[in-house]
């Protein structure tokens, strides 16, 4: 980072600013200007010091150089020159040419509903079913999911039909609980700043799927995706899910495929792109999954449901499930156009 002292900054609090980087581990580099002087601060920053120099007497300001992200970023990262592939069993990687598609029910509500989406999902030859057990529910009053139940019985479908299974965990205390029945364990918008949890669910090395916070900045969303880096667990999916901004009135969400492509830029780690979060309404779903296989995302995750009228939770943006086969025709296009498969 770079120090920038005021100009009326006398030599004295020059030599105190100098010895509080040097105090800090830091070397000082002081370049003299005609007007006014800058101190280089040398070394890794992202162990901060900021904070503590911005507030010096005659400090103007302190310009971070290096992204406080270092894992996952492309600069200082371990992995920065490569894509990251995730390798979820033999056969299928995320972050390689297959755009994985996870489809599945917003919740797993009984085993029939369950079974039904998931053979739907297996014919259209997608490899991995989502589902949530443990649901974060803006009302206490709404429909929480069936635990443990709902794991097993997503273990079960999957099993039956060799698809992968990806699942919500919205606590620390379930996280050895879902990590022995799903293949990737999804951290949903609301608890994306939930640090502990996302240590946790580093520590068990299996894949996540970390969705964006829906007022997180990309910055913050790295930095959540460095928690769980952190803990040895390079398995990470960034999922954009749509973003909360000033009109509702006809989707649920701003989705920001931008991301899609500054992710890119700045991280090797993958990106999966959520359109039914993201708009919230089912006729907006397959225009903005193609407009994410087109910006480049490396897999999508899509709510279906037998009956979407009847479904206990996000029944208005779930695919029935005899669009699939369309769906899977049509984002095979976009994909084949891009250089990926579905
Ligand atoms: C979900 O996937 O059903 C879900 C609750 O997602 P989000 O955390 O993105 O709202
Ligand atoms: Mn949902």
């Amino acid at each position: 980072m770079i120090v920038v002292m005021r100009n009326d900054a006398s030599q004295e609090q020059l030599d105190v600013v100098i010895d509080r980087i040097e105090g800090l581990g830091y070397k000082a580099d002081v370049e003299r200007g005609e007007f006014t002087n800058v101190v280089a601060v040398i070394g890794d920053t992202t162990r901060g010091g900021k904070d503590v120099l911005e507030v010096m007497p005659a400090v103007e300001r302190v310009i971070p150089i290096m992204r406080p992200y270092k894992q996952v970023s492309r600069e200082s990262g371990q992995l920065r020159k490569r894509d990251t592939v995730i390798h979820l069993n033999d056969d299928v990687e995320v972050g390689g040419k297959r755009v994985v598609m996870m489809v599945g029910p917003c919740a797993v509500e009984s085993r029939e509903q369950l079974q039904e989406s998931a053979r739907a999902v297996s014919s259209a030859g997608f490899p991995v079913l989502r589902g949530g057990a443990f649901k974060p529910r803006t009302s206490p009053y709404a429909f929480q999911g069936l635990g443990l139940e709902g794991l097993r019985l997503l273990r079960e479908a999957a099993d039956e039909l060799g698809l992968l299974v990806v699942t919500e965990v919205m606590s620390e205390m379930d996280v050895d609980m879902c990590a022995e029945y799903a293949d990737i364990l999804q951290i949903g918008a609301r608890t994306m700043h939930a640090f502990r949890l996302l240590s946790a669910v580093g520590k068990t090395q299996k894949p996540v799927l970390l969705k964006r916070g829906f007022h997180a900045s990309i910055r913050e969303w790295l930095l959540s995706a460095e928690y769980i880096i952190n803990e040895g667990n390079w398995n990470v999916m960034m999922c954009e899910r749509g973003i909360r901004s000033f009109d509702d009135e006809f989707a649920r969400n701003v989705l920001d495929l931008t991301a899609v492509q500054i992710l890119k830029k700045e991280t090797p780690l993958p990106v999966i792109v959520d359109p039914s979060h993201g708009t919230g309404q089912r006729d907006l779903v397959i225009p903005m999954a193609k407009a994410a296989i087109a910006a480049g995302a490396d897999g999508l995750i899509i709510e279906v449901h037998p009956d979407p009228t009847k479904a206990l939770s996000d029944g208005p943006q779930s695919l029935p499930l005899d669009w699939l086969p369309k769906m899977k025709d049509e984002l095979s296009q976009i994909a084949e156009a891009v250089g990926r498969t579905l």
